[in-house]
């Protein structure tokens, strides 16, 4: 049997394993919420006694138009790839935001938005600013690039952008911010943010991720995708897995200028989202009715935990999201006594918030179920 080996190798040992970068050696993977399947198996249970209050999803699922635009993509031509422009999607947003297709780009859920962004605009080594108490993945994203990481402790379990601004370095090229942020459920009005972009050095990207900007109420509300016209720097982060009820299919989106999503466009996989996402999306965009009806639901979900959480005097973080930071203590205990009863939330001791728990805002009838076990646990 003759072995091919490059003169390179010659005389070197080729019996070493594969080595990764040291960044990568570092990883440490996402920990996402324990699905309903694993929870049935772990604690013997059936599946549909189980509540899943753990991901911040949409207890109502999807828009019926989704499920319906999902039907009929079924029934296409699934063995053709994808649109990989993924044109519907973008031209109905596009006419709904009132910009240019240009301005957008699509990403397997906005995960993905945020991982393009911090490939394209940051080199190893360079510097990406986020708050203490983020959403997580802007850590791993970080990491994932071996960039230096840069987290700036929070003020009031929120984003304190006077220290952001403080913290920025010569190599620093991407700031995330989430707003309403994730896990604390923490906001910051629009003048606030307005202040920050025109502090923020213009070749620094700011990607402003507002995964559960639908959630907020009309006086809460800011022009984020305005800012965009003026803001070179600035990418505003959208998905369709919160609100929208498809997290599943996987679908978020970017806005901002030309010149900055030309580079995500070029280096985004080019079938990135199905054909079957595409779809969805794009039928949801216009169920204005549904995403009114998610809020309200949303709204009166909060006002029944809070008052759960006072009546067992308990401390939260109101949340202008659909999900509340409950501190609980022993959380660990409570969370595995949770699981017991069926109950899937979500702890945050990879935040360093190990006396909290996350509770995402369920149906009615899954929210008082969940605070007569907690009731219980205590
Ligand atoms: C859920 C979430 C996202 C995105 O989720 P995708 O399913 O990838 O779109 C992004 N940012 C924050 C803060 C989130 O909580």
């Amino acid at each position: 049997m003759s072995v091919c080996v490059h003169p390179d190798y010659l005389g070197h040992a080729v019996s070493e394993q594969p080595r990764v970068p040291e960044y990568v050696e570092r990883l440490k993977s996402y920990i996402p919420g324990k699905s309903i399947a694993t929870v049935a198996q772990e604690f013997g249970l059936a599946e549909d006694k189980i509540i899943k209050l753990a991901s911040n999803e949409n207890p109502l699922g999807m828009s019926p138009l989704a499920r319906a635009a999902v039907r009929e993509a079924v029934e296409s031509d699934l063995n053709l790839y994808p649109d990989p422009d993924a044109a519907l999607l973008k031209t109905t947003l596009a006419d709904y935001y009132g910009i240019s297709p240009e301005w957008l780009t699509i990403g397997n859920g906005s995960s993905e938005i945020l991982e393009l962004a911090a490939r394209a605009f940051v080199e190893r080594g360079d510097s990406i600013i986020f708050s203490e108490y983020s959403f997580a993945s802007y850590k791993l994203v970080s990491q994932a690039v071996g960039a230096r990481d840069i987290c700036i402790p929070a003020k009031d379990f929120g984003h304190d952008l006077e220290a952001i601004l403080d913290g920025i370095k010569i190599d620093t090229k991407l700031i995330f911010i989430a707003n309403p942020n994730n896990p604390t459920g923490t906001f910051l009005s629009g003048p606030e943010l307005y202040d920050f972009l025109l502090r923020v050095p213009s070749n620094i990207v700011v990607v402003l991720d507002e995964a559960y900007t639908e959630y907020l109420s009309a006086e809460e509300r800011y022009d984020s995708i305005a800012w965009t016209q003026e803001f070179p720097n600035l990418l505003v982060a959208r998905t369709f897995s919160k609100a929208y009820g498809l997290a599943g299919l996987r679908v978020g989106y970017s806005i901002g200028q030309p010149s900055l999503t030309n580079y995500l466009n070029r280096i985004r996989p080019v079938f990135n989202v199905s054909t079957v996402s595409q779809a969805a999306a794009t039928a949801s965009v216009k169920d204005s009715a549904f995403i009114a009806e998610v809020a309200t639901l949303n709204r009166l979900g909060k006002t029944q935990l809070y008052k759960g959480f006072q009546n067992l005097g308990l401390l939260y973080l109101p949340s202008r999201a659909n999900f509340v930071l409950l501190h609980v203590g022993d959380a660990a205990r409570i969370n595995r006594e949770l699981l017991q009863r069926g109950i899937i939330v979500r702890p945050v001791q990879n935040y360093g918030l190990s006396d909290w728990l996350r509770i995402s805002v369920g149906l009615e009838e899954q929210n008082a179920c969940f605070l007569g076990a907690l009731k219980e646990i205590l």
